[in-house]
């Protein structure tokens, strides 16, 4: 049995990037681009008024003036020269007459009662300086520059970056062709009749259709097929030599342990499988494999758990992050938040349990602080789909068999889009959330902590560290935070989440938070000293040098930093104070290092590099301190069981 982030890693690995095509622009939304794209002429192609007004020689000033021509958008504004004295009516859009520099809106100016034989005058009101309200030419676009680069998802704004350029067609990675098949001798097709004794209807073929159509995907329904390996091998064989080109195959039912479960033997014999059993809670029995058809086309393929929570669960946590990779996008994981538990819950003794809950942004979340609030969708059988109903979230619970009290922050991913309730959502959002990674440099933020993991306190530092990093962002080359988590004093737990932050998603930075002191748990040092394969002492060297001004416990860290791969990782104090301070100190020569690890060698050492301010707080004695007085909740109320698989 594999943990969940082995699972998703493995999975993330076979699923390729399908070979670009040529799509017409209006079928290409929601694609990833293949190519970058080029401006072929500049935006706007001609000096334009900003405003509906009158193009003037600004060094005229107010007065009253003759118009001598009109420019409206459309027009090509050749022709007539706007001379000393005179001005020419324009509209927004419009090209600016040779001559003019300048444009006075038409609120800043009063038509003038001329006879029908005069030109039409008008009285300028203001004084504007030169250029006021014209766009010159490209300001918008220049001419060659790039729009779109290659690995951009096309929304309707990209679209139309598109169209403006006059791009007509455009290579991006297709989505994939994905097979839907439904095993079991008990399911019938969905009929409102009544059912005969022993039969149900097949939920999961509509469901995973619905939910694959959702992610943009071409779909084919290959129908119902009963437990019978025969027939079942020919249902397999005829989807995958038709002329379906189905690029995901996905069954439900029938790979869990019973005499009539087919499924992950066939696709043993007709392809790799790669693993069997996941330790999650729903979703334990999903299979995963890849199979190669006659004409050597390979096919990812997902034995998807019967019951209806596990088939959802495990299309949310590992077959849209498939079809992502096969689709060409660059960070195909589900985006994931930190949210507030509104109940107490019951986590499950071995299994990391993914709980469906419904989150909303309260300004009063936990502490005071806006935040998700996550209220848990009822009973949590995996064969009670009404659990997923308005779900658009599943919260991530290590297990422990421990209750997590109400008011703990837990990680939870997003299995919906939150423009629902996008009004209330406010800048906040940005500084507690993990969903932006967008920026030169991807940030993880790990906090170390017992106290944390299992729910007994609330984590403090990774929030903290979220906006530190944030509010740095530009000193560090632009930096944002793509990951968040929360991890016991394990070291088996903090070395799996370095590795995979590091080897898989790539991160350029990880901070973790705590576990440096001399208490017998802490052990993120040697977890640390444990992955990285450059060690570089002298981050901690400065960071020591600075504490050292303000307390003789700095004294007392046994913090690591080294690199692994292009990832730097840096050990830091767990107290929520001591992260600012640690990020002052490196800051200086942090976004150097960032970029020599990418390799980029023509970064120069800066000439001087200027020494950080020591903040007067007590950095690693506040850090002693916090990892020595580990703060109780009251204990929960009410009490939320997360139930069986
Ligand atoms: P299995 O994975 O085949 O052992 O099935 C586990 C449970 O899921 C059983 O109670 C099945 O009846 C139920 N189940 C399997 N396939 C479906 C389906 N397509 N629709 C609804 N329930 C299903
Ligand atoms: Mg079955």
């Amino acid at each position: 049995m594999i943990s969940v982030d082995e699972a998703l890693g493995i999975v993330l690995d076979v699923s390729k990037r399908l070979p670009p095509v040529t799509v017409p622009i209006h079928d290409a939304l929601g694609k990833v681009l293949a190519q970058d794209i080029r401006a072929p002429d500049p935006l706007p192609p001609y000096p334009a008024s900003i405003k509906d007004g009158y193009a003037v020689i600004a060094a005229d000033g107010p007065g009253e003036y003759p118009i001598i021509t009109e420019s409206r958008a459309g027009n090509d504004g050749l022709g007539v020269i706007v001379t000393p004295g005179t001005v020419a009516y324009v509209t927004t859009g419009g090209p600016i007459p040779d001559g003019a520099d300048a444009v006075v809106q038409v609120e800043d100016t009063e038509r003038v009662e001329t006879a029908s034989s005069e030109p039409n005058r008008v009285r300028i009101l203001v004084k504007i300086n030169k250029g006021v309200d014209i766009r010159p030419v490209g300001c918008d676009i220049s001419k060659d520059a790039i729009v779109l680069k290659a690995d951009e998802l096309l929304g309707a704004a990209e679209i139309g970056l598109l169209a403006t350029v006059g791009v007509l067609t455009v290579k991006v990675y297709p989505t994939p062709t994905i097979g839907v098949l439904s095993t079991g001798d008990e399911l019938v097709e969905p009929t409102n009749e009544s059912l005969s004794r022993g039969k149900i209807r097949d939920s999961n073929r509509a469901m995973i259709l619905a939910a694959a159509i959702q992610q943009k995907c071409k779909v084919v329904d290959l129908g119902i097929v009963g437990d019978d390996e025969d027939e079942i091998r020919a249902v397999l064989d005829k989807a995958l030599s038709t002329d379906n080109h189905i690029d995901i195959l996905l069954t439900s039912g029938g790979v869990s342990m019973g005499d009539r479960d087919f499924v992950k033997p066939l696709l043993q014999q007709k392809g790799r499988v790669y693993f069997d059993k996941i330790n999650m809670k729903p979703g334990k029995p999903l299979t995963f494999a890849e199979l190669t058809t006659e004409k050597m086309k390979k096919v990812v393929a997902f034995g998807l758990p019967g019951n209806p929570v596990s088939c959802l669960v495990c299309f949310n946590l590992f077959v849209i992050p498939s079809i992502r990779n096969l689709s060409g996008w660059i960070n195909p994981r589900l985006p994931r938040v930190q949210v507030y538990l509104k109940h107490s819950i019951k986590t499950d003794n071995f299994r990391k349990e993914f709980c469906r809950a419904i989150i909303k942004w309260e300004n009063n979340a936990g502490f005071g602080f806006p935040g998700f609030v996550a209220e848990v969708t009822g009973h949590q059988m995996s064969s009670r789909l009404l659990s997923m109903k308005s779900a658009n979230a599943l919260l991530e619970l290590s297990p422990s068999g421990k209750v997590i009290p109400s008011g703990s922050l837990v990680s939870a991913t997003l299995i919906s889009d939150l423009s629902g309730f996008a009004t209330l959502i406010t800048q906040e959002v940005q500084s507690t959330t993990s969903m932006k990674v967008s920026g030169d440099y991807k940030v993880a933020i790990l906090t170390v902590s017992d106290t944390v993991a299992s729910g007994a306190g609330p984590d403090r530092s990774g929030p903290r560290a979220v906006s530190v990093v944030e509010s740095c962002s530009e000193k560090l080359g632009g930096a944002t935070v793509a990951e968040t988590a929360v991890v016991p004093d394990e070291i088996e737990n903090i070395r799996e989440i370095l590795k995979r932050w590091s080897d898989v998603d790539k991160m350029d930075l990880i901070l973790t938070l705590g576990g440096t002191g001399f208490t017998p748990r802490d052990v993120t040092p040697e977890a640390t000293k444990g992955v990285i394969e450059k060690e570089t002492p002298g981050l901690l060297y400065v960071m020591m040098q600075e504490s050292l001004k303000v307390t003789q416990f700095a004294m007392l860290s046994r913090a690591a930093a080294g690199i692994r791969g292009s990832t730097l990782i840096i050990n830091m104090p767990g107290n929520p104070n001591a992260v600012g301070e640690c990020m002052d100190a490196l800051i200086p020569a942090l976004k150097h290092a960032l970029k020599q690890i990418k390799g980029d060698k023509r970064e120069k050492h800066p000439r001087h590099v200027p020494h950080a301010h020591a903040d007067s707080k007590d950095v690693w004695e506040s850090s002693f301190q916090a990892a020595n007085n580990l703060t109780k909740q009251d204990p929960p109320s009410s009490l939320h069981t997360c139930g069986c698989e």
